[in-house]
């Protein structure tokens, strides 16, 4: 009989939102932009010389590494480039965690690095929030393999002070602190300056948020060039081309068109803000989102409720059925026409409810 089952590595796997395809949708279930990426982008595609495509690209990405250190300020052999920040995390979990003490990161917050730390085999342990969603530094003074903390927090949308983050940072000199900062666009508040001052500390952004670009799949890494390094020699021990040619320079191309960031950031901020106010009228309430997305529970109407009578709608939103956030749901900004439908149709749901 057959035994290879015995041996097999299993895993629950991490639950992206649902894709779905209908004409009519509105999709604010996964965080995507609602705009665009740069103009600059189509240029690439238009004038791409499809006869590169039959070779390797550049194992390195250097011209989108130059870009990208350029844009940040810091030097080439501070950036780490993947196949979005999901790829750049993994990296960093294999790279930086293999202590037999657990790692810590938030009970509540992206739903992939417990996934992550199964994968890899890295005990973990999972800190409580406090009653606000809000992060309780003194818990993270304890004997441990690691910190992650996602800032602003997924899917909270709350977004700590970068003296908060010093604090946790201060007391673990000892290992490596990965700050996921995949929505701080829409925050001003990077922990980027902190990598110049701590050598243990890894930034971790993604272009598919503010960048319009979740399609193309492109993250990145800063930290000092150590970590970089430790982190490019695990990822070259398994693929040696990880970035494609066509995501090097779309890549390139979108970080240097800061001023069309700048204007759909803002555009995507301004339409929170006016999400956040329908929401409150309507009897939601929920933390200050710093994020794309605002996560909100109501006072008389279960999330379960308005997530399914929503989703009849073709309105998608993501509910997470996880204990003490099952009465939330997520809620990404869309265009301020798509957020004006969401309004209505969730006016009409919460009257109709008994
Ligand atoms: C969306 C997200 C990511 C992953 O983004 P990629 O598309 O893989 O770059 C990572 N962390 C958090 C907290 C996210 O919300």
């Amino acid at each position: 009989m057959s035994t290879w089952k015995d041996n097999l590595r299993t895993i629950d796997p991490y639950v992206p939102g649902e894709q779905p395809d209908l004409p009519d949708m509105i999709k604010l279930n996964t965080n995507e932009n609602p705009y665009p990426p740069s103009p600059d982008v189509r240029k690439v595609l238009d004038a791409y010389p499809e006869a590169e495509l039959r070779l390797y690209p550049d194992p390195n990405s250097t011209k989108l590494v130059q870009a990208i250190a350029t844009y940040n300020k810091v030097n080439d052999n501070q950036v780490f480039v993947g196949v979005g920040s999901d790829d750049v995390l993994a990296i960093a979990f294999m790279t930086f965690f293999n202590s037999k003490k657990p790692i810590l990161f938030p009970d509540i917050t992206y739903s992939f690095y417990d996934v992550w730390a199964e994968l890899f085999q890295i005990p973990y342990e999972q800190i409580p929030l406090d009653e606000n969603f809000e992060m309780i530094c003194s818990d993270y003074y304890k004997e441990n393999g690691g910190v992650v903390i996602a800032n602003p927090n997924a899917p909270t949308g709350i977004c700590q002070g970068v003296e908060a983050l010093e604090d946790v940072i201060l007391h673990n000199q000892d290992v490596v602190v990965i700050i996921d900062e995949a929505y701080v666009d829409f925050s001003n508040m990077s922990a980027r300056t902190l990598i110049d001052k701590y050598d243990n500390v890894l930034i971790v952004q993604t272009y598919s948020k503010s960048r319009s670009l979740a399609g193309m799949r492109i993250g990145h890494a800063m930290g000092n060039p150590e970590l970089i390094a430790a982190m490019n020699d695990v990822r070259f021990s398994y693929n040696s081309y990880p970035m494609t040619r066509l995501s090097v320079e779309i890549g390139a191309a979108a970080i240097e068109d800061t001023q069309y960031f700048e204007q759909m950031r803002q555009k995507v901020i301004a339409t929170r803000e006016w999400t956040k106010k329908e929401l409150t009228r309507l009897g939601f309430s929920f933390g200050d989102s710093m994020t794309n997305f605002i996560f909100a529970t109501h006072e008389r109407v279960p999330a379960q409720v308005i997530f399914d009578k929503l989703r009849e709608k073709h309105i998608f939103v993501r509910h997470f059925s996880s204990p003490r956030i099952e009465n939330y749901l997520r809620i990404s900004i869309g265009t301020d026409e798509e957020m004006k439908t969401f309004i209505e149709e969730t006016e009409k749901i919460i009257s109709e409810y008994q």
